[in-house]
């Protein structure tokens, strides 16, 4: 298939004006495949549908192994990790934003012994720090996000995930939520275990279906384990998928989307899309020093999806995203504390370099509008 992301039936070509961290802007031919016709998800016509699935997922992941899809958010899988594999605990919780102190909090709340590896936010989790913690206890299982949404801080997965294999015995539980089609994610060379991603992040899809890949070892955990609840047991999502089928009733438009957009994902290259979100990343980090804008996130560390900057002194974050907001832009704020001070462009899925400079050059004005407003309202230049 001939490579379409950015063809003019796509209709985003310098076109984009979506820049929300997820949901994301999704192209016109992937809403329409979630019209496709109502199935049994126990007939024929389903199981080729599911089984197309299967085969071009492990792709995007870079898997040999299985990969399956839930009807759950991301966060759901989170939880099926956790409830399927991990008897009693300890969990270790590497946590550097919202979101993997979120994934902690899920262990403790589901009643495991956790400990939390606390980084600053904006700061990178480090395998030294992991490997420091792995020589204290015996841990079951470690969980770590990529990609941190919320600090737009990108952490080195291959080597955190390197020392916890050389290290420990410990499942390696992965956020890709925010990486997967957007960066490298090679779920079989790096040694992750779950390895989870949403759907509405790079790979450009709506929100509504959780995708992941697993290892036998997770699986073998999960064989021994007695109680893994039903809903989210990943044993009984890998035995329904042997027979290309989900255990409950899946979201059948959005797999119809799925199948349409792991085709398009394909036909781009998984690396070649790794290559243009670092691009898109690339002229954010070339652009911010010129114009006043700081990245939140340290050096080395910032991510290829999704930039948390601070605006200049004297423009305010929150109306600078009004300002946005006025000229017809889908912006993101600040995350969480981070509202007050940031901004975040979501530079992710199916948006290109084109639309990044063009939603960049309209922060250059909207900066200008927010200074002058405040101009008017203090006196200051009258
Ligand atoms: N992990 C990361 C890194 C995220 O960015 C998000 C959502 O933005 C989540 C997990 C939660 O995903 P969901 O809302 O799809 O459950």
């Amino acid at each position: 298939m001939a490579n379409d992301a950015f063809d003019s039936t796509s209709g985003n070509a310098g076109q984009v004006r979506f820049f929300n961290p997820g949901p994301v802007w999704v192209r016109p031919q992937v809403l329409q495949a979630l019209g496709g016709p109502m199935l049994s998800h126990r007939s024929q016509a389903f199981m080729d549908l599911y089984g197309r699935i299967l085969e071009k997922l492990p792709k995007v992941f870079k898997t040999t192994g299985s990969a399956h899809t839930l009807a759950t958010s991301a966060t759901g899988v989170w939880e099926a990790a956790l409830v399927s594999c991990v008897e009693g605990g300890p969990v270790l919780a590497c946590c550097n934003g919202a979101f993997s102190d979120k994934w902690g909090e899920m262990s403790q709340r589901l009643g495991l012994e956790t400990d939390i590896l606390k980084v600053e936010w904006g700061k990178a989790v480090r395998a030294d720090d992991v490997k420091k913690k792995l020589g204290e206890k015996k841990y079951k299982a470690v969980t770590v996000v990529h990609n941190e949404t919320s600090t737009g801080t990108i952490s080195d997965l291959a080597s955190i995930a390197k020392t916890i294999r050389e290290s420990s015995d410990a499942l390696v539980f992965a956020d890709v939520v925010t990486s997967l089609a957007g960066t490298r994610v090679e779920t079989d060379e790096w040694g992750l275990d779950v390895a989870v991603a949403g759907s509405q992040k790079a790979l450009a899809l709506p929100p509504g279906i959780a995708v992941y890949a697993v290892s036998e070892r997770a699986l073998e955990a999960a064989r021994k384990k007695k109680f893994r609840g039903l809903y989210l047991d990943l044993l009984d999502v890998e035995a329904f998928g042997k027979k290309k089928q989900n255990p409950t009733t899946p979201s059948l438009p959005l797999l119809y989307a799925l199948d349409a957009q792991l085709d398009h994902i394909l036909a781009e290259g998984v690396e070649a899309r790794w290559a243009r979100h670092h691009a898109m990343l690339a002229e954010v980090e070339a652009w911010a020093p010129k114009h006043g804008f700081k990245f939140f996130p340290e050096d080395g560390a910032h991510s290829p999806t999704v930039s948390s900057l601070m605006p200049p002194e004297g423009v305010n974050a929150e109306e600078l995203n009004k300002a946005l907001k006025a000229a017809k832009w889908t912006t993101g704020s600040g995350y969480g504390k981070l509202k007050p001070t940031n901004i975040r462009i979501g530079h992710m899925g199916d948006v290109d370099v084109a639309s990044v400079k063009a939603y960049l050059a309209a922060h250059v004005e909207a900066a200008e509008k927010v200074r002058s407003a405040v101009k008017t309202a203090t006196g200051a230049g009258a």
